[in-house]
């Protein structure tokens, strides 16, 4: 069979020219993927080559409370997934948190990193770089400040192997999620680095970054917002609505997420944070590929004398509720109905997400300390 060219501009003919091309070549038509409410233009900044949309169910749950320093009251959240059961089990952790008071959220840290990679002469020159870097850092300011308003220089740490030095930079991003803004203002000091110390920019990634990598750097240093939440289940909810106890969730907390993680060498020692936050990012338009960094974080349960205390860690969840993807139509409403769309709300979001992976833990542990999660998946998922 022969497989013409397709056509690469932008506007709603070129989309249109390259579906009659697929379908004239394979013969078989595509009603849904072209069944969309908005334009191709609309979506110009975000893909290239677009014929349509694919689209995933999407559902809510909630209510949930949030008690954090920028999301406070009750919450509907909109997730989107193919996984059966995980809406189900997420709204019932929701519904207990709720019942319980609500997750304590707090937003530890919030800083975005690229880092280029540099070919020095050796290490004497590389430790050269990273002197004219440290005591440049106000002139750095300045070249990001060039190329945006929003995003500010914090950092840069300098790691030195061999010919090859790696400068890790560190950004305020304001709401948005920052990967270009980061980029875009680190190419802008590779440039100027390279013209006054004679080191050759290689790539302005160097995966010390580390973006859409499992990564331990972003576990220990951060990268976007670093999260936390926390909440205090009562042992007569813990019993009543999870059909557990406080012992036997912290049993399997330890054993599942601490141990089986330490055995496994994985970085996830939790239950299934990517579970929440791959339908929350697909949701709201959040870049799904960042999930890899999203998955890793640590899940604590104890028994104490009032209940069951649950927290959650997630180091580097890179969110933004201003550009990439949230500019869609859909991601837009989705953001809106948690009152987090656009300028000023990024945190807020942070927390949201916090409380709903919080909720999502809560109850898959204690389905699963009561071996509850087979019957789950073939009663709702089969
Ligand atoms: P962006 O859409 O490229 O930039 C955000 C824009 O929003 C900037 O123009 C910024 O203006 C403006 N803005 C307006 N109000 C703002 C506010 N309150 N806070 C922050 N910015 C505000 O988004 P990004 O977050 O930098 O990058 C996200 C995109 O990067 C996603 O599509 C993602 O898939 C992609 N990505 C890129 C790379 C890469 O290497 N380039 C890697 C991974 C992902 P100013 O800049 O003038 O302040």
């Amino acid at each position: 069979m022969r497989y013409p060219a397709l056509p690469i501009g932008k506007n709603s003919k070129d989309a249109a020219e390259r579906l009659r091309i697929v379908k004239e070549t394979l013969g078989i038509s595509h009603e849904h993927i072209t069944s969309h409410s908005f334009k191709a233009e609309a979506a110009s900044r975000n893909i290239e080559n677009f014929v349509g949309v694919a689209q995933v169910p999407l559902g809510i749950v909630g209510p949930l409370r949030v008690r954090g320093r920028h999301a406070r009251g009750s919450f509907y959240i909109p997730m989107a997934t193919t996984e059966g059961a995980l809406l189900a089990t997420v709204n019932r952790g929701c519904s207990v948190v709720t019942e319980s008071g609500g997750a304590e959220c707090l937003v530890l840290r919030d800083e975005m990193t690229r880092a280029p990679v540099f070919r020095v002469d050796g290490i004497r020159h590389g430790q050269e770089v990273s002197s004219w870097v440290a005591s440049n850092m106000q002139r750095l300011k300045r070249e990001t400040g060039r190329t945006t308003s929003h995003g500010k220089l914090l950092s840069a740490t300098p790691y030195l192997s061999g010919r090859n030095l790696f400068i890790r930079f560190s950004f305020e991003t304001g709401d948005a999620m920052g990967m270009n803004m980061a980029t875009i203002a680190s190419q802008r000091m590779c440039d100027l680095i390279e013209k006054e110390t004679g080191a050759k920019t290689i790539s302005v990634s160097g995966n010390m970054c580390t973006d859409k990598k499992a990564a331990a750097v972003n576990f220990i240093q951060g990268r976007g917002k670093s999260v936390a939440a926390e909440a205090l289940i009562p042992e007569d909810v813990v019993r009543e609505r999870l059909h557990s106890t406080s012992g036997l969730v912290a049993e399997a907390a330890v054993r599942k997420n601490l141990i089986g993680s330490a055995m496994a060498l994985s970085a996830g020692f939790n239950s299934h944070f990517a579970n929440m936050a791959a339908a929350l990012f697909i949701a709201t338009g959040q870049d799904a590929a960042q999930v890899v960094e999203a998955s890793m974080g640590m899940t604590t349960a104890e028994e104490t004398e009032r209940g069951l205390y649950i927290s959650v860690f997630i180091p580097a969840l890179e969110v933004g509720t201003v550009g990439g993807g949230t500019s869609l139509p859909t991601q837009q409403e989705a953001l809106s109905i948690m009152g987090c769309a656009g300028s000023g709300k990024a945190r807020k979001f942070a927390e949201i997400a916090a409380a709903v992976i919080l909720a999502g833990e809560l109850s898959t542990l204690a389905a699963q300390s009561k071996g509850e999660l087979a019957k789950a998946h073939s009663a709702l998922a089969r």
